[in-house]
């Protein structure tokens, strides 16, 4: 977004509006946290606000200010409707392309508001009026404080705007270790906590909530963990089975494929996660350094996402999705054994 931009959506905004803010699907810590921050500010502007997510969140991120404010269009279908059909605005975050919000795609695609995308991955649709896409943020938190920068309104972030986008940047970050991380990164983060964000705290309710079923699950998955030296990989299964042995709950397996990214020497990481009532596999892709599995997932996995975290999904059962695997890696052995770390 120029200048130009900036100074034409502050004069949209300069009158009361009707204004959807949609995450993508299965929201994470940077859909929740930059949807939660961005409303947190539209408010303060006195306009109508209503956050649809396209499904529930996991219980991780509840704590947060305004999170039990959102409609679930997964059971809200009608009224959620009802409130898009009469937007002004759609502000679609963390995520460049309406398929990403599921079964909102097909009202999204009906509707015609002015539509304003913030979102820092790969390869945005163009359906946006006002498009603030890079792909070299961190995360679309970073993105909403940056966006509240070029708007002249750091001054209205309050304690729990700076909680949700210093909670973004934190989950999109790995705690700060990604190589997404830069030094304005870091300050903005800085800034965040001294507009009240506790990072102590933020820290403790994302992280230090595990459950004896999740580290049950999690010693289920490191188990089923395979190592192709060969190609650089480790890949991890969960059939549908396995996580309802283990009393799985939504969010329960966050983060588990990074495990197998963490070893030595292991450049490219998958986990394959069934899940039954959609009758698909759904995957996680993870690489180090210049392995980029954001093409890899549009390729092989129907999904997409950023360079060194991606996510798509498999159609077949548990063990040819495995294979499909196993007979992809070959096209991709030099690249992986030419990746420096
Ligand atoms: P995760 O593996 O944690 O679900 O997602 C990793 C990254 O890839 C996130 O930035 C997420 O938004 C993106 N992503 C996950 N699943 C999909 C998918 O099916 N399609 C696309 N385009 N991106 C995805
Ligand atoms: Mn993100």
């Amino acid at each position: 977004m120029n200048k130009d931009q900036i100074q034409s959506l502050k004069q949209e905004l300069s009158t009361v509006k009707n204004i959807v803010i949609v995450p993508h699907k299965n929201p994470d810590g940077d859909a929740v946290g930059s949807v939660t921050a961005l409303y947190g500010y539209l408010i303060q502007l006195g306009h109508q606000v209503t956050m649809i997510s396209p499904n529930d969140f996991p219980s991780f991120l509840k704590w947060m200010d305004y999170s039990e404010l959102f409609l679930n269009y997964e059971n809200q279908e009608e009224k959620a409707n009802e409130i898009i059909n009469q937007a002004d605005f759609i502000f679609n975050l963390d995520h460049n392309a309406f398929h990403r919000a599921g079964n909102m795609e097909l009202i999204l695609n009906k509707v015609t508001p002015t539509y304003v995308m913030i979102d820092h991955h790969q390869q945005p649709d163009d359906f946006a009026t006002y498009m603030y896409s890079d792909t070299a943020m961190s995360s679309t938190c970073e993105m909403i404080y940056h966006f509240l920068e070029m708007m002249g309104d750091t001054d209205k972030i309050t304690p729990a705007m700076a909680t949700a986008m210093y909670t973004g940047i934190l989950t999109d970050t790995g705690s700060f270790k990604y190589r997404s991380t830069t030094s304005t990164t870091l300050r903005v983060a800085a800034n965040l906590v001294d507009k009240g964000a506790n990072a102590e705290n933020i820290n403790r309710k994302i992280y230090d909530v595990n459950t004896p079923s999740r580290m049950k699950l999690l010693g289920v998955a490191l188990n089923n963990m395979t190592i192709l030296e060969q190609y650089r990989t480790a890949y991890i299964t969960l059939t549908q089975k396995e996580l309802d042995d283990n009393n799985f709950k939504k969010g329960d397996t966050e983060g588990f494929v990074n495990y197998a990214l963490s070893l030595d020497g292991i450049v490219f990481a998958q986990i394959f996660i069934e899940k039954a009532s959609e009758s698909i596999i759904k995957t996680s892709l993870r690489s180090k350094a210049d392995f980029d599995v954001n093409q890899l997932a549009r390729e092989h996995w129907e999904g997409g996402g950023h360079k060194n975290a991606a996510g798509g999904k498999s159609d077949l059962s548990m063990e040819q999705t495995v294979q499909k695997l196993i007979s992809i890696l070959p096209t991709y052995e030099k690249e992986l054994h030419e990746v420096v770390i």
